[in-house]
């Protein structure tokens, strides 16, 4: 059989994962990306990037896992809520059915293209515009674009026959800092969920300089978060988070006074509301072009699943390429590799997303009853790691309501009697 050749126009979490699991295959595979190795690991920090059981297992199966005994394991979640006075109201406990890690994807994605490269990938540093794609796509088997979720994801439609989330446009704000005994959480993912603010959302991970707090606050675009300005040195963004911190969670405060940034470039700010594309973009000539991660279907930064996604999309985009054979990769391949994907993190993008980040008075309710009962903790959870799982009844007010009653009549039941 031919080798096949197949560009890859992006070097993020999904681009580079399929790149290196293909050249597992034997296919040849160039990857097109904007920053060399040197410039991501210099550059400004992207995303918090915490990936659960399925993503980390996907990494693993290909050996991608380099960092796997460096990182700081989180075995669970921590959830609380405040009343609006600010009062502790809530803590409830999940534990993860498998432990997660997070890792700076400046690392990550330096390491993978250097990696890439020196098992004889080809590697082209240049930002494709779309008369670019339509140019190479005539020299590949197949040209798959995992820009992320902003520049070229516009020649993808987007799919309106998909009913998102209705929900105000949400920020992200998130900077590394140096680890501190103070912090909260060692082990665990904690979330803070603070009336009129958002989220407040840290956990240990791994950056440019080891081991750091990554931390994340999120809400709606035109509340406290409009306080950061365009354009703020890096300090400066620390500073406005950690003031937003002390007047909304004044609870936690203390354990971030004084923080500071785990390295000069490590902030990031981001707006991204839910959106599902199309995964075929025609390019003018009239060829096609499949999308991938980010580029297609994104829900938001501070719901913890596009990474995930991202992993996800390039072990089903395998799969279904390596099923292939040596047929043509027409626009029916590329719609049926597109469907597993969409199935798995499509349903996040619906009313998911905004009740994560709004949290409706069940949601509060449905967490308030995970403290006292630990199953339900667990399996709110571990719906992260299964998002059309959690969706099935997470959105559902009733269904939701039914599985605090049921925690709530099991607990109530006298215990057997024993013969
Ligand atoms: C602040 C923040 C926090 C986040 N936290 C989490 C989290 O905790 N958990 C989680 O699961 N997800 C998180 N995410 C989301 C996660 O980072 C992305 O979903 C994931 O990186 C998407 O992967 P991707 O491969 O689709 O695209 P990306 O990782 O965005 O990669 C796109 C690549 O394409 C390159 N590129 C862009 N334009 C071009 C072009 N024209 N030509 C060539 N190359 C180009 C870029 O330089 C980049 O290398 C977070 C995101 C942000 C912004």
């Amino acid at each position: 059989m031919r080798m096949r050749e197949i560009l890859i126009v992006g070097g993020g979490q999904s681009g580079l994962q399929l790149a290196l699991s293909l050249q597992e295959h034997g296919y040849a595979v160039t990857v097109m990306t904007v920053h060399s190795p040197e410039e991501l690991y210099t550059g400004r920090a992207v995303s918090m990037g915490v990936m659960f059981g399925t993503a980390r297992a996907a990494e693993r199966a290909y050996g991608l896992d380099f960092w796997e005994d460096e990182v700081p394991p989180l075995h669970g979640m921590r959830i609380s809520g405040y009343t609006p006075e600010g009062a502790p109201a809530f803590t409830c406990n999940g534990r993860l059915a498998r432990p997660a890690q997070s890792i700076d994807e400046r690392v990550k994605m330096a390491v993978w293209l250097e990696v890439f490269a020196e098992r004889g990938g080809r590697v082209v540093l240049h930002g494709a515009t779309v008369t670019d794609l339509d140019r190479l796509a005539t020299m590949y088997d197949l040209t798959i674009v995992a820009t992320g979720h902003s520049g070229l994801s516009d020649v993808f439609p987007v799919d309106r026959s998909r009913p998102t989330a209705r929900m105000p446009r949400v920020a992200t704000a998130i900077a590394y800092i140096e680890e501190d005994p103070r912090h909260p959480d060692p082990d665990a993912v904690g979330v803070d969920i603070v009336p009129g603010l958002g989220h407040v959302i840290g956990w240990s991970g791994f950056s440019v300089n080891g081991r750091c707090r990554m931390l994340a606050v999120t809400g709606a675009a035109d509340g406290p978060l409009a306080r950061l300005p365009r354009r703020v040195t890096p300090e400066g963004h620390l500073d406005v988070l950690l003031d937003i911190i002390r007047t909304h969670l004044p609870e936690r405060y203390e354990a971030y006074r004084g923080a500071r940034l785990a390295d000069p470039r490590a902030v990031a700010v981001d707006h991204a509301n839910p959106q599902v594309r199309h995964p075929i973009a025609q390019l003018p000539s009239g060829r096609s072009v499949l999308g991938m991660g980010d580029t297609v279907v994104v829900t938001s930064p501070a719901l913890q699943q596009d990474a995930n996604n991202a992993s996800t999309a390039a072990r089903l985009y395998l799969e279904a390429i390596l099923a292939h054979g040596d047929r043509p990769f027409d626009e029916a391949f590329m719609r049926a590799a597109f469907a597993p994907y969409l199935d798995y993190a499509g349903p996040f993008t619906g009313q998911v997303a905004a009740h994560l980040h709004f949290n409706p008075p069940y949601v509060t309710d449905y967490v308030a009853a995970a403290e006292r009962y630990p199953e339900l903790a667990d399996r709110f959870v571990n719906g992260f790691d299964d998002p059309a799982g959690l969706a099935a009844w997470f959105t559902d007010e009733a269904a939701t309501r039914a599985l605090v009653a049921e925690a709530e009549n099991a607990a109530a039941e006298p215990p057997l009697a024993h013969a």
